[in-house]
């Protein structure tokens, strides 16, 4: 008793198809303050200005001793200037003694410089000295023995040396962050550097996914005459997650509308900015999924002309607050919901998460083809390519800057439910509409796939 939605049956392309996915984002999600250890791979919301300058004051980049350049003036390797030790400062603290004429200070790497000083001599252009006079140790003596009452300095110092002035790495109050940068590493570093220790940041999507199919088992379970293990449940999970995403499991539903609707129901209350179904959107009898969208929200589109991934169903589910959900079907076959996701939920994802419009595709490359390759008429591929690689790991390029590239798992490993070649796969070549096969050394565009 299935009938087929009442949607606009024409075939969309890809692109298409994401713009009609993109569209009906209105924006990304809400912001939150996130501490630093919660911030990687997220998208800052507003500007973020450092709190300090940094360095906060004048500091030595040198372990040695803290003068007057102009005490140095004419000192050589065999023409040593004596300087008298009056004092030392260590990182950490505050000094409590002036550099005076003639005078030097011991001084750690990352230490305020003491007043009168003007340069810092590194430890390894100065022999201590001790008190009669007579060198107590070899040159450049390990900065942290016992402070000597004076030292000979071997060479004439520059105002400034070794000195790193406050503010030279970055001005208090200047924006360090802007909105839609990703928090990558060195930019959690700088703002942990600058005196933040918060950020606002856009909250991370939170994406249900339902596995369906009544021949679906969780992981363990017995497969008794006809189950097979749920690989899309947990490979999703990890796709969304990949993507910048809080997934959240809705576990294996039955070939039943009501439980399909039921868990989709949850997942809207729940407050989920997404829901990604696998299996069950064809037209067959037991195919549930798009009669649940229908039921929940709506579907805006659902035949788009991709191989692997036909069927794939788009729709939107509204709260009563007016947020909505995103309602993504994809097909059972794991290959064809992996790719389907990199092309339409992905992107989606990244969106809702705040990223940029140039940032939410991934960015192509291009390759050659080792093989031939042949598919469905009218529609574009996505082909699981393993790219050839040197010792170093480095994709190997031809004279024109292409990757070549071969079939993963071989000629046998292109259907759309061989998940042993799609985990060998680190890229998908992509093969346009109008043609139906391409011969071996064809030129193709690459997207490349997360690797680590
Ligand atoms: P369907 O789209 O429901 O017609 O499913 C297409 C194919 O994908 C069938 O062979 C299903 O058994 C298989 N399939 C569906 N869901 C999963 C899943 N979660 N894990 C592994 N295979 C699945
Ligand atoms: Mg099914």
């Amino acid at each position: 008793m299935t009938t087929v939605p009442s949607t606009d049956e024409r075939l969309r392309t890809v692109d298409e198809a994401r713009a009609a996915v993109l569209d009906a984002i209105s924006g990304p999600v809400a912001t939150e303050i996130a501490f630093l250890s919660e911030a990687l791979g997220r998208v800052v919301a507003e500007p973020v200005v450092a709190r300090t300058s940094l360095p906060p004051w004048d500091n030595s980049a040198m372990d040695g001793y803290a003068v007057r350049a102009t005490d140095t003036i004419g000192a050589t390797e065999d023409s040593p200037v004596r300087l008298e030790v009056v004092g030392e400062v260590s990182a950490g603290s505050a000094p409590d003694v002036e550099v005076p004429r003639g005078g030097a200070v011991r001084i750690a790497t990352g230490a305020p410089i003491p007043p009168n000083a003007d340069a810092v001599v590194q430890i390894e252009l100065t022999t201590p000295l001790g008190a009669d006079g007579q060198p107590a140790g070899p040159r450049g003596r390990d900065a942290s023995g016992p402070m000597p009452p004076a030292v000979l300095v071997h060479a004439s110092i520059e105002r400034g040396a070794a000195v790193r002035r406050a503010g030279s790495d970055l001005a208090g109050g200047t924006t360090i962050l802007q909105p839609g940068q990703t928090l990558t590493a060195a930019a959690i570093g700088l703002a942990a550097g600058a005196g933040i220790d918060q950020l606002p940041v856009h909250r991370r999507p939170r994406v249900a996914v339902l596995a369906t199919g009544d021949e679906v088992r969780a992981p363990g379970r017995d497969l008794g005459p006809a189950g097979i293990p749920d690989a899309n449940g947990p490979g999703l999970m990890a796709l969304v997650e990949a993507a910048g995403g809080h997934a959240v499991t809705l576990g294996i539903a039955r070939d039943r509308l009501e439980d399909v609707h039921s868990r989709l129901s949850a997942a809207l209350a729940d407050g989920a900015d997404a829901v990604v179904v696998s299996g069950g959107v064809s037209v067959g009898p037991y195919d549930v999924v798009k009669l649940a969208f229908e039921k929940i929200g709506r579907i805006d589109l659902w035949r788009v002309a991709v191989q692997p991934g036909k069927p794939f169903a788009f729709g939107t589910a509204e709260r009563e607050d007016g947020s909505r959900m995103l309602l993504f079907g994809l097909p059972g076959n794991p290959v064809s919901s992996f790719v389907t996701f990199e092309l339409f939920v992905r992107p989606a994802i990244r969106a809702l998460a705040g990223h940029p419009a140039d940032r939410v595709l991934r960015p192509t490359d291009r390759a050659v083809l080792g093989e031939a390759v042949s598919k469905g008429h009218g529609r574009r591929a996505f082909i699981r390519v393993v790219a050839e690689r040197d010792e170093a790991g480095s994709p190997i390029r031809d004279d024109r800057g292409r990757v070549n590239v071969r079939l993963a798992g071989g000629a046998s490993g292109q259907g759309s439910h061989v998940l042993s070649a799609l985990a060998l796969a680190d890229a998908l070549a992509v093969v346009p509409e109008a043609d139906d096969e391409l011969p071996a050394g064809a030129d193709v565009e690459l997207w490349w796939l997360d690797r680590d």
